[in-house]
């Protein structure tokens, strides 16, 4: 069960952005892994507030919460804005509430200090059913962050330029003591003025200013794997934004979405098509050319065949991602009844009809519930 925001963040429901701010800045002190080292649950406690205050801080979003719950914002983040995970890096939150105090990441202590990560960057691509079943090389151009192509990321073309950071010694960590009510509290943090590079440039680069990275389009071409659905994202590892001098690059995440198909439908790596034959092709049988993804197949309907039917294609659907083999293609009948019919055609119909008895549509032919049993099987797989 998720906890209440207002209750994670102890504010009413009427406190205005200061108070969730204020309280925010509270908990996050106290639950930073620094300060709380004793508490095995800090992490998520941390977490949990950071999410909270995402949400109430931000007058959207909070809309959303109060008048639906967690449950809104769960459906909210996947509809809007390309549907990426409702929540941004934690650790870019906490750096713009609290500067470069506390460094990149408040769990930091694995997590390198330094000039900024690049950020991930999402990209929807909409595919043919083609395209996503048997896999597509698309070339993805887009506005990013890219190393700065004077200085090559290291901020300054003159390397003499590089010096170490008079504040910290060249360490990138500084030691900060703070009052508070509770004591003294102290806290070792990035050194706010090298980013905790250790190292501040004299000459920065004049293209970039320093940060080693220039805004500006970017072309990255991203294999798409057979198989892959509607929905599903890929991740371009080290293709999103350039980080700040050389820091590691963010990721590209490409969201799939499929354009419809004039003559299919996809279930799962299944492929469903829709055959209307007329009523003499099904009642004395015929063969067809059907459509599949590798092109036109011969497909035998034998005489009586019955509204409802289903062929099915074995291997003839979409490819298993990441694994072997092929869904199917399932080949639904439909029988069209003839309309607009002349006086001899009429006749001549009229003549079969009085020559045919239950013993043609009966139980050799297909009683009625078998063919709905059919459809209900066809349609809840
Ligand atoms: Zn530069
Ligand atoms: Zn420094």
């Amino acid at each position: 069960m998720k906890r209440d925001y207002y209750e994670v963040l102890g504010v009413p429901k009427d406190a205005d952005l200061q108070q969730v701010k204020k309280s925010y800045r509270k908990l996050a002190r106290e639950l930073h892994p620094d300060a709380n080292s004793s508490d095995p649950n800090s992490e998520e406690k941390f977490k949990e507030a950071t999410e909270a205050y995402e949400v109430l801080s931000d007058p959207e979003k909070r809309s959303i919460y109060d008048t639906y719950g967690h449950e809104g914002l769960r459906r909210g983040a996947g509809g809007a804005g390309g549907g990426f995970d409702g929540f941004p890096d934690f650790g870019d939150i906490f750096q713009s509430f609290f500067g470069n105090f506390a460094g990149g990441s408040p769990f930091g202590a694995a997590q390198p200090t330094g000039p900024a990560r690049g950020q991930d960057i999402g990209v929807e691509i909409e595919l043919t059913l083609e395209e996503a079943a048997f896999g597509v090389e698309r070339e993805l151009t887009f506005e990013a962050y890219n190393t700065c192509p004077d200085c090559e990321g290291a901020g300054t073309t003159d390397p003499s330029s590089i010096k170490a950071c008079a504040d910290c010694a060249g360490r990138g960590r500084v030691r900060t003591v703070r009052q508070t009510i509770l004591g003294q509290f102290v806290q070792t943090g990035t050194c706010p003025r090298c980013d905790g590079s250790g190292k501040v440039i004299e000459s920065p680069c004049k293209r970039c200013r320093g940060a080693g990275r220039v805004y500006s389009e970017r072309t990255v071409t991203v294999n798409i794997p057979a198989g892959i659905n509607e929905g599903q994202r890929i991740r371009a590892s080290g293709n999103g934004g350039a980080g700040e001098r050389g820091a590691r690059a963010g990721d590209l995440y490409v969201q799939v979405n499929l354009a419809p198909h004039p003559q299919f439908q996809r279930r799962d790596d299944d492929i469903l098509h829709n055959v209307n034959l007329t009523l003499g092709q099904a009642a004395l049988g015929t063969t067809l050319d059907i459509p599949t993804l590798d092109g036109e197949q011969e497909v035998v309907f034998a005489p009586g065949t019955q509204p409802g039917e289903v062929k099915i294609l074995r291997g003839k659907g979409v490819p298993h991602l990441h694994g072997h083999g092929r869904g199917n293609e399932e080949v639904l009948v439909n029988v069209m009844v003839p309309r607009n019919l002349d006086d001899q055609q009429r006749a001549l119909l009229q003549e079969f009809e009085e020559s045919t008895g239950a013993e043609h549509y009966g139980d050799d032919g297909e009683h009625p519930d078998g063919v709905l049993r059919r459809l209900r099987n066809l349609f809840t797989g």
